[in-house]
């Protein structure tokens, strides 16, 4: 009896200040045969709130995290 909840991260850019982020939800579905239908949810983007509309798994979007992306946006080339 596994109840592990399958947590998604899918990777998103703001087409209005380009800022990278990620839109992280829980997906419900235990089975690959169950198929939930999808919904429409929106997600607002955390560096300038322009929200956006994405495709989830129906009853995610009530898990529904957004979070800016680490990492990138330096120029640098560094390789240390
Ligand atoms: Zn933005």
């Amino acid at each position: 009896m596994t109840a592990t909840r399958a947590r998604k991260s899918d990777p998103h850019r703001c087409p209005e200040c380009d800022a990278a982020f990620e839109v992280t939800y829980f997906d419900d579905r235990q089975d690959d045969r169950a198929q939930l239908p999808m919904t429409t949810a929106e997600a607002a983007c955390p560096a300038c709130g322009h929200a956006r509309s994405l495709t989830l798994p129906a009853g995610a979007e009530r898990t529904l995290v957004v979070e800016l992306s680490d990492g990138a946006g330096a120029d640098e080339g560094g390789g240390g």
